[in-house]
């Protein structure tokens, strides 16, 4: 079949395994690419652009994985270690209700009790077993407030996903990629156990078998082929197929940092970008959300314009109160901006709950005891979209 032919399948409905690696080629034309996925988008929610209003609270920068190209993480003696304390996580909260923040995103380092005594001590002097037990705590404190815990705290085991579930409308663990390569020697993922792909699709199921709403993602430009992206993506569908849980997929671009070993690295450009973005469209099935942060380069000029021509149909949380601590230097969008851009693009920026509407109706995604939690949530987002309608009427 020819490429146009492939493409115009895809533009109706998921490719297969076979159509996606053979559209994954440099030699594919980019805009008849972007414009079979655009249109995907398009057939099941046309003219409409979600986000998540949140506030971000890295609860630890502790982990005891070490990623190359990581600047989030911290040793304890690290400059900029830091673990929040319970009064620091009632004022943040305070602090993004008072500023219409609707999703709490608990956003934490991997295991680190596992590997620092310090920590492990810090959490005893209040109280408290484990980073889970930590987690608990602070979601039920932001329920409290009103706000909607959703939680990734790198890779969870059975019962710590069943212990969160009551607390979070959703959890999430991107999948990056399912490359055992990049766990090799001289590889990012080398000093990463919780990186090795076997560990991250056991986790992603194991949410699926006690059905959480799940974001998954992919992270393209630390080292991985064309082909291993495109198999990233087949097995986050193929999880979706088997479980129905995955409501989102992140196409995330490595970002150079600074004092990180690949601090010199070459970042993906926007083309390479928009390119994983629209596979991704074609690859996953309708329901499952293509997100990309509007932060990472698309704050250039042109750069939210290229992910709406690539596929994507939800923006991910973004933040009026706190920075994005896993990649600063790289600010949230000012949402009125940003609803100006989209609007001149056909689009409304439209606010969202952390679950996706489909699976809040959907039967067992929601946690006994959360429903009256998503419902008033639900109804302080509508409020504020009135107010800004209105705002934009007068
Ligand atoms: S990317 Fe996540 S798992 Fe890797 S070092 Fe950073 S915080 Fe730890």
């Amino acid at each position: 079949m020819s490429v146009e032919r492939l493409l115009a399948v895809g533009a109706e409905r998921p490719i297969d395994d076979v159509t996606a690696y053979a559209l994954a080629g440099a030699d594919v034309a980019l805009e008849p690419l972007l414009a079979a996925a655009a249109a995907r988008r398009d057939r099941r929610r046309p003219g409409r652009i979600t986000f998540s209003p949140k506030a971000f609270l890295p609860l630890t920068n502790l982990c005891r994985d070490v990623c190359d190209y990581c600047s989030f993480r911290r040793s304890p003696k690290d400059a900029g270690a830091h673990t929040m304390s319970p009064d620091e996580v009632g004022r943040e909260l305070d602090r993004a209700r008072a500023q219409g923040c609707v999703e709490a995103l608990f956003c934490l380092g991997d295991r680190p009790e596992a590997v620092f005594p310090s920590y492990r001590r810090q959490l005893a002097g209040w109280g408290l077993p484990s980073t889970v037990a930590y987690l608990r705590w602070a979601c039920e404190q932001a329920l409290a407030r009103g706000l909607i815990p959703h939680t990734n705290a790198g890779v969870l085991d059975f019962d710590e996903l069943h212990a969160l579930r009551p607390v979070n409308a959703s959890l999430g663990l991107m999948l990056e990629s399912t490359s055992d390569r990049l766990c090799g020697k001289g590889q990012p993922h080398h000093r990463a156990p919780d990186k090795r792909p076997e560990v991250r699709v056991t986790m992603t199921a194991r949410a699926g078998v006690l059905r959480i709403p799940f974001t998954s993602g992919i992270l393209i430009g630390i080292g991985e082929t064309a082909r291993e992206r495109v198999a990233t993506l087949l097995a986050i569908r193929a999880l979706h197929r088997r479980h129905g849980h995955v409501q989102e997929v992140i196409v995330q671009r490595f970002r150079p940092h600074p004092n990180t070993p690949m601090a010199a690295a070459l970042a993906p450009d926007d083309v390479a970008n928009a390119r994983a973005i629209a596979l991704a469209r074609l690859i996953l099935d309708d329901e499952v959300s293509v997100q990309a942060p509007p932060n990472l380069g698309a704050e250039r000029p042109g750069g939210i314009e290229l992910l709406l021509r690539a596929g994507v149909d939800d923006l991910g949380g973004i933040s009026p109160v706190t920075p994005d601590f896993i990649n600063p230097g790289h600010a949230w969008p000012h949402l009125s901006e940003l609803g100006a851009r989209l609007a001149a693009s056909g689009f409304a920026l439209t606010p969202r709950l952390p679950i996706h509407d489909a699976w809040r109706a959907r039967p067992g995604f929601v946690a006994p005891g959360l429903a009256p939690h998503l419902d008033a949530a639900a109804a302080r987002l509508g409020e504020a979209q009135a107010v800004a309608a209105a705002a934009r009427a007068a």
